[in-house]
């Protein structure tokens, strides 16, 4: 059995993503934090489809929910591993910098920055010792670009990129990639405050992107079909750039 693990995989892109590497024949562990409901939803979807799937719920923000969670699951799997790893659990907590709280800062960048760092290292080892893994992180076009109100956002999506290419570097002669996908703006409940209809002026494509559209990428990068591509960044954007 071949086993892939992405974070924040019960609702929005990362939901898309389990529904799609699940088909593409991975069983997938689907990891959240707090919304059962939503997640049972797609594990049963998953498994309506003929398909497997797993819930493993813990908070990516927390280093040792982390670390209890995977050695749990490595305990009730013995001989198996991860092969494939999208970090892809977000939050947004936008403010102007000047405004910016403590706290507001902190979660953004322990949700979106300190979890691309815990998940990974914890499920390297067995990848670099198998020589196959792909680890792919959601990032996004503020990390590349900046958006006035996303200092916190942006720092953390840019620091995960400056990550994901040095590890690139490290990993690559044991055949593990490392990539990034950066989504622009995607129909999910994290941009149900934007009005689609004020954005489309500034996307070529006129429209936001459907969910399905970046678990097409993340499946190709998954996939043996990508691998003599680490260390990339590459958005999902509608043309924005
Ligand atoms: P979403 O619809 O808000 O879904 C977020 C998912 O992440 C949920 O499954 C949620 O679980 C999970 N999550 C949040 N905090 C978590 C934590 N501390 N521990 C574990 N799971 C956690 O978000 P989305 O729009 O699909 O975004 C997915 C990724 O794409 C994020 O990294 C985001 O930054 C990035 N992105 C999104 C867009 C966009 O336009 N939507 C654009 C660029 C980049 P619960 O249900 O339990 O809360």
């Amino acid at each position: 059995m071949k086993y892939a693990l992405v974070t924040g995989g019960s609702r929005g892109i990362g939901k898309a993503i389990c529904k799609q590497l699940a088909e593409d024949g991975f069983s997938v562990i689907i990891n959240y934090r707090s919304n059962d409901d939503e997640a049972n939803k797609t594990l049963s979807e998953i498994k309506e489809a003929g398909s497997n799937a797993e819930l493993l719920k813990f908070d990516v923000a927390n280093v040792e929910d982390i670390e209890n969670a995977l050695e749990k699951w490595a305990n009730n799997n013995e001989g198996e591993y991860i092969e494939v790893l999208v970090n892809n659990a977000g939050i947004r907590k936008d403010n102007l910098q000047v405004f910016m709280q403590n706290d507001e800062w902190n979660e953004v960048i322990n949700t979106n920055l300190n979890s691309f760092f815990y998940v990974t290292r914890r499920l390297l080892k067995d990848m670099l010792v198998k020589k196959k893994g792909r680890i792919i992180n959601v990032v996004s076009l503020s990390g590349l670009t900046g958006v006035s109100g996303q200092t916190n956002y942006s720092a953390a999506k840019a620091g995960v990129i400056g990550a994901t290419r040095s590890l690139a570097k490290e990993i690559a002669r044991k055949r593990v990639t490392a990539n990034c996908v950066a989504p622009g703006f995607i129909k999910t409940d994290m941009t149900e405050d934007l009005d689609e209809k004020q954005f489309r002026n500034v996307i070529p494509m006129r429209r936001f992107g459907k969910p399905e559209e970046v678990a097409n990428l993340v499946s190709f990068l998954a996939s043996e079909k990508s691998s003599y591509i680490t260390g990339e960044v590459i958005p999902v954007s509608g043309g924005i750039n």
